[in-house]
Formats: structure tokens, sequence, C-alpha cells
């Protein structure tokens, strides 16, 4: 399957794509995060964790490698930028990935993790100078699990349903 490419022009439409996604994924999903500091990978959690009913706050969980909101699922929020160190046996990684929690992951390349195959990847990229707004955004699908929920997003998207 294709991925979706988006073009996102904005803090409130990265929200938005956010905001979609609650729509569409399901408890044990796993989303990868890929894009530089402050691409809007913790924006996009944040329209998703505010579409799921959690209303304070939504940060990147940089030193704390994990936040969990209580939401029905939950959502398990981890940031692997500073893992380094870090065991993620130690941190019980693969138990919150066997929940029934929707997990999200920033930075999911760092250190050399053996993290699940499996999982809608998710890129955005800072298109050259417009450092403030544009960000190109490729979501793909990796697993049939995922192309299911990739196909449901494209409707949402085309429908122009935010
Ligand atoms: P990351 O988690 O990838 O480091 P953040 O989501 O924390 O990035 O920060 C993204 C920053 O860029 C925020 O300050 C946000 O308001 C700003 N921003 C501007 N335009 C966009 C956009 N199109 N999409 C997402 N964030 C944007
Ligand atoms: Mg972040």
């Amino acid at each position: 399957m294709e991925p979706l490419q988006l073009t996102i022009n904005s803090d409130e439409a990265m929200q938005g794509l956010g905001r979609q996604l609650a729509r569409v994924l399901m408890p044990g999903d796993l989303v990868y995060l890929i894009g530089n500091l402050g691409a809007g990978k913790t924006t996009l959690v944040r329209g998703f964790a505010r579409a799921s009913g959690y209303k304070g706050r939504v940060t990147s969980p940089t030193f704390t490698l994990m936040n969990i909101y209580e939401t029905d699922p939950p959502i398990y929020h981890f940031d692997f930028y500073r893992l380094e160190g870090v065991d993620l046996a130690e941190l019980g990684l693969d138990d919150y990935l066997e929940r029934a929690g929707i997990s999200f992951i920033e930075w999911p390349l760092i250190g050399n993790n053996s993290l699940p195959e499996e999982a809608l990847v998710i890129n955005i990229e800072i298109t050259d100078d417009d450092y403030d707004r544009e960000r190109c955004v490729e979501l793909r699908a990796i697993g049939e699990q995922y192309e299911k929920r990739l196909e449901g997003l494209i409707k949402y998207v085309a429908a122009g349903d935010r």
C-alpha cells in the first residue's frame, strides 16, 4: 500500500491530523513518529489526546521517557531522544506494547532497540525555510492491521473532515 502524503500548514492542522487518527486507531496500536526537533510530533499526539478526552498537559516525555494519559483506551507517549543508557526492558516497554493502550513513540530509531516492525510510521519534515508552518507528512502502514487504519484515515482526509 502506498504511503499517504500530506501537507500540513499549521499547528492546528497537525492537531487535526491527530484528531483524525483518534477515529481510526484501535487499542494495542503502535505509532512511530519520526522528524527533527520541532517538527510537530508532540503536536500531533496532543491533538490525538484532546480528541480522546484528555485535558491535561501533553509535552514530550524527553526526560521521563514516557507519559501516560488516562483516557479510554489509555495513551502511552514515549520519547526516546535521550534513551542512551536506559534499558528498554527495565522501562517495561514490551509490557506496555502488549497492553490495550495506544502507543506513540517519538524518536523510535535512536539506540539499537528491538521495536516491533509492524506499526503506523509517520514521518514529519520541516520544509526548508518555512520553519514556522509547512510540514510534509508521510504516513506509512507496516502490516495489515495498519493498512486498515490508514485506509480509514484516507477516507476522513478525503472528506476534509477534521
Ligand atoms: P516535536 O515533538 O517534533 O519536537 P513539537 O510538536 O513539540 O515538535 O513542536 C512543534 C512546534 O512547531 C510547535 O511550537 C508548533 O506550534 C509549531 N508548528 C508550526 N507549524 C506547525 C505545523 N504545521 N505542524 C506542527 N507544528 C507546527
Ligand atoms: Mg516532541
